[in-house]
């Protein structure tokens, strides 16, 4: 054989440790398989050549985790309801305070010797340009000319009072979602307004006497808007509470296995998709649920399978993540901490199953009955410690 062609024999280990399937890829290795291995490598290779898992429990947990995705897919959407509900009502409450605050300057400056009628005139020329600046920036591409993101939606100005404006997905600030548009017109409502108001009135006292049943009217239709932020938060805390989650803990995704991408770092061969991922604290912790029984402590299988997990989303969200969760049940939460220590036994697992793909010869871990008993796969096995 020429030198050459030994530089080109694949699959092989590259520097790291890790396996190469070809010059291009490594040794493809998902989360799954690292559960699988950690369990008993038997299972993993019989796995691997396609004995799918049999057994009540696996199609029972199924069932679950399906049940759950749609859990917290309701609590993303009622936390989200709520939030613009919030923000809605906050708006309204602001105008109420701008009408009062006029009525007391009014009242409070004496030498004021502008007439209502020029006021009035003042202010919808005011509320003339503020409304043209609005309609000018939900229509002008201006994001595109600055290099901020689009708005997720065309429409979304348009449609701002309603639930349009930001989806489950969006992450922005006032230059995004139609916040800066949605103050513009807002303001124009406002001044316009006043300077109805103000037309009306024949003098200050009157002009006051306007305002203020202004702000009247207005508490009312916002009284409204309160009810139903209150609705709102009442179904959001209703489904938090279902979930037994902590408050301020947002969804930045929930698994639903059609939808979803798979994580995924070529330099290594991982690939996996955690069940969630929740903000904390602004930090991304990938959540992995367990159904079935409930141990003392998190079993080796499952954590391995987090450490993926862990591992994944820092590579994908180029942050380092501090710790994941892992869930059994609705109650039971174990914290798996993510350092130098349980990345190299995730490293050490993926290069010895890479290892195992390539040569082949998996042999069982264990000595203990009781796994084999509950092993999904024990029909296929040829080393179960069990009939
Ligand atoms: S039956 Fe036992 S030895 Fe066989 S794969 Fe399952 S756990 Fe491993």
């Amino acid at each position: 054989m020429s030198s050459h062609e030994e530089v080109e024999n694949y699959p092989r280990q590259n520097h790291e440790g890790f396996w190469q399937k070809n010059k291009e890829k490594m040794v493809p290795v998902s989360a799954s398989d690292l559960e699988r291995h950690k369990y008993c490598p038997k299972s993993f290779e019989l796995a691997r050549e396609g004995n799918t898992g049999v057994g009540e429990a696996l199609e029972s947990g199924i069932e679950k985790h399906k049940a759950i995705h749609e859990r917290v897919s309701d609590y993303a959407e009622n936390r989200l309801q709520y939030n613009r509900s919030n923000v809605i009502w906050t708006w309204w409450f602001t105008v109420i305070i701008a009408f009062l605050l006029d009525a007391i300057l009014l009242d409070l400056i004496d030498d004021v010797n502008i007439s209502t009628n020029d006021a009035a005139r003042f202010l919808s020329i005011w509320a003339l340009m503020v409304l043209i600046a609005g309609i000018v920036l939900v229509y002008l591409p201006w994001r595109s000319f600055i290099g901020t993101k689009k708005p997720t939606e065309d429409k979304v100005i348009i449609e701002i009072f309603e639930s349009t404006w930001e989806n489950n997905n969006f992450v922005g600030g006032w230059f995004e979602a139609g916040k800066l548009e949605a103050t513009f017109l807002m303001s124009a409502i406002v001044m316009g307004i006043h300077a109805i108001g103000l037309v009306f009135a024949s003098d200050r006292n009157q002009a006051i006497f306007i305002l203020i049943l202004t702000a009247m009217v207005w508490t009312l239709i916002a009284s409204w808007q309160l009810q139903r932020t209150l609705i709102d938060f009442a179904k959001f805390e209703t489904s938090r509470n279902d979930l037994g989650f902590e408050e301020d803990i947002d969804i930045a995704y929930s698994d639903d296995e059609e939808s979803s991408d798979l994580l995924k770092d070529e330099s290594i061969g991982l690939r996996g998709r955690p069940d969630q991922i929740v903000i904390v604290d602004g930090e991304f912790i990938p959540v992995e649920q367990k159904t079935g029984r409930v141990p003392h402590k998190p079993y080796d299988s499952h954590k391995m399978q987090l450490l993926a997990y862990l591992h994944l989303v820092s590579i994908s969200t180029n942050r380092e993540i501090p710790y994941g969760v892992l869930r059994y049940g609705d109650d039971t939460i174990f914290r798996i901490e993510w350092d130098e220590k349980t990345k190299q036994s995730l490293f050490d697992e993926i290069k010895e199953i890479q290892r195992l793909l390539v040569e082949g010869g998996a042999k069982r871990n264990h000595e203990r009955e009781g796994k084999c008993l509950n092993c999904s796969r024990r029909y296929a096995c040829d080393q179960s410690l069990v009939e």
